[in-house]
Protein backbone atom coordinates (compact mmCIF):
# COMPACT_ATOMS: atom_id res chain seq x y z
CA UNK A 1 0.00 0.00 0.00
CA UNK A 2 1.31 3.63 -0.99
CA UNK A 3 2.45 5.17 2.14
CA UNK A 4 4.39 8.50 1.06
CA UNK A 5 1.65 10.41 -0.40
CA UNK A 6 -0.14 12.61 1.66
CA UNK A 7 -4.09 12.70 0.55
CA UNK A 8 -3.83 16.43 0.01
CA UNK A 9 -1.06 16.89 -1.91
CA UNK A 10 -2.60 13.79 -4.31
CA UNK A 11 -6.12 15.57 -4.77
CA UNK A 12 -4.67 18.93 -5.38
CA UNK A 13 -3.56 17.50 -8.78
CA UNK A 14 -6.28 15.64 -10.61
CA UNK A 15 -9.19 16.07 -11.55
CA UNK A 16 -11.06 13.74 -9.11
CA UNK A 17 -14.70 14.58 -9.55
CA UNK A 18 -16.65 12.29 -12.19
CA UNK A 19 -19.53 15.13 -12.67
CA UNK A 20 -17.71 18.10 -12.84
CA UNK A 21 -13.90 17.44 -12.81
CA UNK A 22 -13.46 19.50 -9.76
CA UNK A 23 -9.89 18.71 -8.20
CA UNK A 24 -11.14 18.68 -4.85
CA UNK A 25 -12.98 15.95 -3.26
CA UNK A 26 -13.77 14.95 0.40
CA UNK A 27 -13.26 11.40 0.93
CA UNK A 28 -14.21 9.75 4.50
CA UNK A 29 -12.75 7.57 6.49
CA UNK A 30 -12.87 5.79 9.75
CA UNK A 31 -9.68 5.15 12.34
CA UNK A 32 -9.48 3.45 15.40
CA UNK A 33 -8.33 5.65 18.84
CA UNK A 34 -6.86 3.60 21.71
CA UNK A 35 -7.19 5.78 25.09
CA UNK A 36 -6.05 5.11 28.55
CA UNK A 37 -8.13 7.11 31.41
CA UNK A 38 -7.81 6.97 34.84
CA UNK A 39 -10.42 7.88 37.46
CA UNK A 40 -10.40 11.66 38.29
CA UNK A 41 -11.68 11.89 41.95
CA UNK A 42 -11.68 15.58 42.12
CA UNK A 43 -13.79 15.94 39.56
CA UNK A 44 -16.03 12.86 39.67
CA UNK A 45 -14.78 11.32 36.10
CA UNK A 46 -12.69 9.54 33.89
CA UNK A 47 -9.60 11.81 32.63
CA UNK A 48 -7.89 10.68 29.32
CA UNK A 49 -4.34 10.02 29.61
CA UNK A 50 -2.73 8.77 26.59
CA UNK A 51 -4.59 8.34 23.11
CA UNK A 52 -3.42 6.92 20.03
CA UNK A 53 -5.11 7.50 16.49
CA UNK A 54 -5.00 3.98 14.12
CA UNK A 55 -3.70 4.22 11.02
CA UNK A 56 -6.10 5.62 7.90
CA UNK A 57 -6.40 4.44 5.11
CA UNK A 58 -9.37 4.56 2.18
CA UNK A 59 -10.38 1.87 -0.05
CA UNK A 60 -12.80 1.36 -3.30
CA UNK A 61 -15.64 1.53 -1.20
CA UNK A 62 -14.95 4.51 1.37
CA UNK A 63 -17.51 7.79 0.49
CA UNK A 64 -16.69 10.55 -1.72
CA UNK A 65 -18.40 13.66 -1.80
CA UNK A 66 -17.70 16.27 -4.14
CA UNK A 67 -18.03 19.60 -2.15
CA UNK A 68 -18.25 22.12 -5.72
CA UNK A 69 -21.59 19.87 -7.24
CA UNK A 70 -22.34 17.60 -4.27
CA UNK A 71 -21.78 14.61 -6.34
CA UNK A 72 -21.70 11.49 -4.29
CA UNK A 73 -20.29 8.11 -4.34
CA UNK A 74 -17.60 6.08 -3.74
CA UNK A 75 -13.48 6.30 -3.75
CA UNK A 76 -14.10 3.90 -6.93
CA UNK A 77 -16.18 5.92 -8.87
CA UNK A 78 -13.43 8.74 -9.32
CA UNK A 79 -11.23 9.09 -11.21
CA UNK A 80 -8.61 5.97 -11.74
CA UNK A 81 -5.59 8.20 -10.61
CA UNK A 82 -6.63 8.45 -7.26
CA UNK A 83 -4.28 6.94 -4.68
CA UNK A 84 -5.51 3.39 -2.96
CA UNK A 85 -5.09 4.51 0.05
CA UNK A 86 -3.36 6.66 2.46
CA UNK A 87 -1.65 6.84 6.54
CA UNK A 88 -1.27 9.14 9.00
CA UNK A 89 2.23 9.72 9.58
ZN1 LIG B 1 -18.09 17.67 -8.80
Amino acid sequence: MPSSLHPTEAVAHLPLCPDCGADSIRIRLSIEVDIEVVVDELVDDLQVVDESLGDAAWDSQSPAECPQCHWHGTVGDLHQRVLTGARRG
